[in-house]
């Protein structure tokens, strides 16, 4: 069944952007290397401010996690708060949690204002339980969550089965405050807004060297530069190397996704008739939703692009039909995976570069929401708009993460055995 890689979102994402490559010398307010939902939110607030913005992306916008994420808009990180309180202390864990619980509706609310056509539906997210142990799991961040006062709610298995269509799960965390997007489209529509208030975008142009020349930043490509007060590195798990730059240190962390045909409107009436996005409680995490058009999305840890592909591929089919026995023929049309950027606490990073330069990376598998609040925040401070107490976090001068190959390959390898022996 194995078949050559094809990215749902590229197919289905209405791309109304028009750019080059860059060309000859510019001076901007603030330069952004990567035209993710970092890059382009920071792009997108800074103009709306009146800055003059350059964002230069190698590829093409959304060409990194952006383009080929699950477009689960959750909020918070990854970690229950109690866990950021640990490693962050307080106030600063409060601080993180409060900020990041409010991106899901920054990300709906840039939605609405610039009318962006990305497939929005914000009916909230399903963390499932797939065991009981996962159950206890939920239980404890339900209570986090509702000592912040938010607004989640815990499923038993019986309402679980009735929003998922699925008997496979012992009960559910419902999160009102987060929805699903298209999110190449989403990430296309907030360049787009970027580019309509003035910033000026370039694709297909890798930054290879960033220089200091008096109090600028000069930021080159093959066929042109740009000078700026400030900079923002946001290139994240998809960093391509730039001469005399640091670059952001991370775990690699592979996620594949493949997506089935449109299932039929009989099918759609028990399956997530509410169209809530969905994952698990594995360690080996795995999740599941529909897009517009009615196909089921389910993905998992793991890297379709080396020889792991075809357990990964099967274990697929198999969690399909272990979730939806009616689904158990299907073919799953698209196949594509993607780069996580994770760091060894699962906490983001804002790295300063040197003065008015800043990188900011390690969303570790939770950027949607904190890439854009992370992106609008950094763009507003580095313009001089906000102090540094506007940022999520406050800016460290070094990251180094350890023995990354090492980490990536113990992933690559716990999920491909994982998926070798099981459907769960
Ligand atoms: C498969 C997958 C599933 C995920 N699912 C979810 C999810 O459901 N919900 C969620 O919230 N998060 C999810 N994430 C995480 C999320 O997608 C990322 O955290 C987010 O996209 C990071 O955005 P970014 O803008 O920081 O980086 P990216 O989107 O990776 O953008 C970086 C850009 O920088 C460019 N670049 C690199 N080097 C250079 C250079 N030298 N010059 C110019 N440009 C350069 C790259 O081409 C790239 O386009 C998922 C990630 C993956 C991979």
């Amino acid at each position: 069944m194995s078949k050559p890689l094809s990215n749902l979102w590229q197919q289905t994402a209405p791309n109304q952007l028009q750019t080059q490559a860059l060309q000859g010398s510019h001076q901007a307010d603030l330069t952004i290397i990567g035209g993710g939902f970092t890059g382009c939110s920071a792009a997108l607030h800074a103009a709306q401010q009146g800055a003059s913005v350059c964002l230069l992306e190698a590829n093409q916008i959304g060409y990194g996690g952006s383009g080929r994420n699950v477009g689960l808009v959750n909020a918070g990180l990854w970690l229950p708060p109690e866990t950021i309180a640990k490693q962050l202390g307080e106030p600063a864990a409060t601080h993180l949690t409060t900020m990041l619980g409010a991106a899901p509706e920054l990300v709906f609310q840039l939605i609405r204002q610039y009318e962006i056509d990305c497939e929005a539906v914000r009916n909230g997210t399903l963390h499932c339980a797939h065991t009981a142990s996962g159950l206890a799991d939920l239980q404890d961040r339900y209570r986090q969550l509702k000592a912040l006062g938010a607004p989640v709610s815990l499923l038993d298995a019986e309402q679980t089965a009735q929003r998922t269509g699925s008997r496979a799960f012992q009960g559910a965390l419902h999160d009102a405050r987060a929805g699903t997007i298209q999110p190449l489209a989403y990430c296309q529509g907030l360049a787009r807004a970027a580019q309509q208030l003035g910033a000026q975008l370039y694709e297909q142009s890798p930054v290879q060297q960033v220089t200091r020349v008096g109090n600028d930043w000069r930021v080159q490509t093959a066929q042109g530069q740009v000078l700026s007060k400030a900079l923002l590195l946001a290139t994240n798990a998809y960093h391509q190397t730039i001469n005399a730059l640091p670059s952001p240190e991370s775990i690699p962390v592979y996620y594949f996704q493949l997506a089935t045909k449109p299932l039929s409107s009989k099918a759609l009436q028990s399956i997530l008739p509410n169209r809530e996005g969905c994952w698990d409680t594995a360690t080996v995490m795995s999740s599941f939703r529909l897009d517009q058009s009615g196909r089921l999305l389910i993905g998992a840890i793991g890297s379709l692009e080396h020889a792991g592909k075809t357990i990964h591929e099967r274990w697929a089919q198999r969690k399909l039909a272990e979730l939806y026995p009616e689904l158990a023929d299907q073919t799953l049309e698209f196949a594509w995976c993607g780069r996580i950027a994770m760091t060894s606490d699962h906490v983001p990073k804002i790295l300063q570069l040197g003065e008015n330069a800043y990188a900011v990376f390690g969303y570790s598998g939770r950027g949607i929401g904190p890439g854009t609040m992370f992106g609008k925040t950094l763009g507003e401070f580095l313009i001089g708009k906000t102090d540094p107490a506007s940022l999520p976090l406050q800016p460290i001068a070094h990251y180094h993460e350890s023995l990354r190959s090492a980490k990536q390959v113990y992933y690559e390898m716990g999920a491909s055995l994982m998926h070798l022996v099981s459907a769960r």
